[in-house]
């Protein structure tokens, strides 16, 4: 593989006709990947520090997902759920045996799981309270999905506009006890929250703040959701990042990562919670099919090895020295995140996009989260080498935007 430092001429691509012009698509057309590299259609090489937005945690053609894949298209893909099916059964009891006592739904999206989320705060008002908690909680700069429900929950007025009216829910500041304590009462069903804010700009909540979130929930019998969508499945150095917090919640959402790159997502709920979803309560056709679960089973048997997260953990500290060295003249804060979801706040002077531009003609992809940061999400098995490419990648491409 061609390593040596690139410098690509990059040219516009014109939207599809036949596409809905949705995303403000990168002029970059890949075609293949193999571990964190991929390579575009005119075979140049890039080095994959986004990951897919933090979806392809064991790199590309990983051995164990590709054997996976291949053995269920060669035996079963989808039987419904109608009928039992093993691979839901064992990824579920990887899934609760690595976050807390409880049951799995599985679904297809992050958005999706998190509207089992929104369904459940419902549901737990209605069924355990009679109707007594309509108010449901979520932050500020918050990010959980595009959907109806997961929509009413995210915070970001760019992704509402033109989409109300929402459901009801009430937003408080990320972070802050005191806010918490003022918005909590006894008619709340339950708080949503990312343990990171990773879409609006990868802010990592203050120690003690997720204890107080607990407690206050428990005060008031109310739930605490933790959406993981883009922070579990080892992405933090732990398998979950409410690990980090010291506290269990109710429920939690998964999407992101869990497939490897495979659509799958997955609502993992305390006992109490899977006991109000009876029969014909909630349900998709998709949800947990034998090639996602079989999957998913591979990445979180792979993750859990020993010195998997150990490695992750390591490698973060690595990344984040080298976007402190390379990039703190440009940074309007210190660098944010844990383990291998990194962002750097930059100098509103310079705009992020600018600089990403500049990492693609040095064949580097690097993303971005809202409040001009920039985020990395690599891999979780980018090598030492590959890290040390990243640098130089990074760093070329920064003196020629800054130049
Ligand atoms: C990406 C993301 C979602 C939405 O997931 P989709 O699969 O795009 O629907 C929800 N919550 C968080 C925290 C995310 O990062």
């Amino acid at each position: 593989m061609n390593k040596d430092l690139p410098c690509y001429e990059i040219a516009p691509i014109a939207g599809n006709q036949h596409l809905v012009q949705n995303y403000g698509r990168f002029p970059l057309r890949f075609v293949e990947g193999l571990g964190a590299w991929l390579t575009d259609d005119q075979g140049r090489k890039f080095l994959d520090a986004f990951a897919g937005i933090a979806v392809n945690v064991l790199g590309y053609r990983h051995p164990g997902i590709v054997q996976a894949i291949c053995r269920q298209a060669d035996t079963l893909l989808h039987s419904s759920n109608y009928f039992h099916n093993a691979q839901q059964e064992r990824l579920a009891e990887l899934l609760v045996q690595s976050s807390f006592a409880g049951q799995v739904f599985f679904c297809n999206s992050g958005t999706e799981a998190n509207e089992a989320v929104f369904k459940l705060f419902r549901r737990y008002s209605h069924k355990v309270y009679g109707g007594t908690k309509p108010r449901i909680l979520a932050a500020v700069g918050s990010f959980h999905g595009r959907t109806m429900g997961a929509l009413s929950l995210t915070h970001t007025a760019a992704y509402r506009d033109g989409f109300e009216p929402l459901f009801p829910v009430d937003f408080v500041p990320y972070g802050d006890k005191a806010a918490l304590e003022k918005a909590m009462r006894p008619d709340v069903a339950g708080i949503i929250l990312e343990p990171i804010q990773c879409e609006s700009g990868v802010t990592v909540p203050p120690p003690g703040y997720f204890a107080a979130v607990r407690e206050l929930c428990d005060l008031h019998g109310a739930l605490l959701a933790v959406d993981e969508v883009q922070t579990g499945i080892g992405r933090t150095a732990k398998t979950f990042c409410f690990e980090h917090e010291g506290i269990v919640p109710d429920l939690m959402s998964l999407a992101k990562g869990l497939g490897g790159g495979v659509p799958i997502g997955a609502v993992v709920m305390k006992p109490s919670l899977a006991a109000l979803l009876i029969p014909g309560t909630h349900g998709t056709t998709f949800g947990g099919n034998h090639l996602a679960c079989a999957v998913g089973a591979v990445v979180m048997e792979t993750i859990q090895r020993p010195g998997f997260l150990t490695g992750v953990a390591m490698k973060g500290q690595k990344l984040r020295g080298i976007l402190e060295t390379v990039l703190g003249n440009l940074a309007s804060g210190p660098v944010r995140g844990r383990g291998l979801i990194l962002g750097i706040p930059l100098i509103e002077s310079r705009p992020v996009k600018g600089l990403i531009e500049a990492c693609q003609r040095r064949g580097l992809i690097v993303g971005l989260a809202g409040g001009n940061v920039l985020r990395l999400a690599p891999p979780l098995t980018i090598t030492d080498e590959d890290i040390t490419q990243l640098q130089v990648r990074l760093q070329a491409a920064v003196s020629d935007w800054v130049s």
